[in-house]
């Protein structure tokens, strides 16, 4: 455990850290609540979320939201223990906001925020975020409307990952999306051991199910 840690804590896996995603920024008077605090989440038979891999796939959730040692210490994510060449669907149906794709897998960028990502606008004004995915996979450009279960691209090992692959998968309330402005989801189609708020409890597998 003491090594997991010690890991983690050398994992900078912080694709947002202090970090304005969108452009366009609107000054934001106000002030983030601490991570833990933002953490209530709903029930998750009425989640407008699937899981972002195919029904019948199972991954082990390696970080899970406000890991207090790892880079989700002020994040609602999710690190899916995802091989690179894992198909990644769309959780929710929107419209790609930003796209990135030219990093290769080699999870040493030095700096967070670097790493293959989509976005995804919802029409509550939601985005999904979806992060270190494979170099030249992503699917979807700009502009597109994507439909929830859509494949958008492949998981990978671009960014910050400490040559750990894995998808990171986290929403934010609005565009542009701040570190700090995040929305506790889990999803309608997951089986496995959800934690006493009923987000996902790190280290389990979860099982995509039909939706
Ligand atoms: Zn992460």
């Amino acid at each position: 455990m003491r090594a997991l840690r010690s890991i983690w804590r050398l994992v900078v896996a912080l694709p947002v850290t202090g970090m304005i995603l969108g452009s366009g920024c609107v000054e934001e008077s106000r002030t983030p609540v601490a991570c833990m605090e933002r953490a209530v989440f709903g029930d998750p038979s009425q989640s407008a979320y699937i899981l972002p891999y195919p029904v019948g796939d199972s991954y082990r959730l390696m970080q899970g939201y406000c890991y207090p040692e790892g880079g989700h210490r002020n994040q609602l994510a999710y690190d899916f223990e995802t091989p690179v060449g894992t198909q990644i669907i769309a959780s929710r149906s929107g419209t790609v906001m930003k796209v990135r794709s030219d990093l290769p897998d080699d999870g040493k960028q030095p700096e967070s925020g670097q790493h293959n990502h989509i976005m995804i606008r919802h029409d509550d004004g939601t985005v999904a975020f979806y992060a270190h995915l494979q170099q030249h996979s992503v699917l979807v450009k700009v502009g597109d409307n994507v439909f929830q279960g859509q494949p958008i691209a492949e998981s990978g090992n671009s960014g910050n990952t400490q040559g750990m692959p894995h998808l990171h998968f986290g929403i934010y309330e609005g565009w542009p999306a701040r570190e700090g402005f995040d929305v506790p989801v889990n999803f309608r189609n997951a089986e496995g051991t959800l934690d006493k708020r009923r987000g996902l409890r790190p280290g389990g597998y979860f099982r995509a199910l039909p939706y």
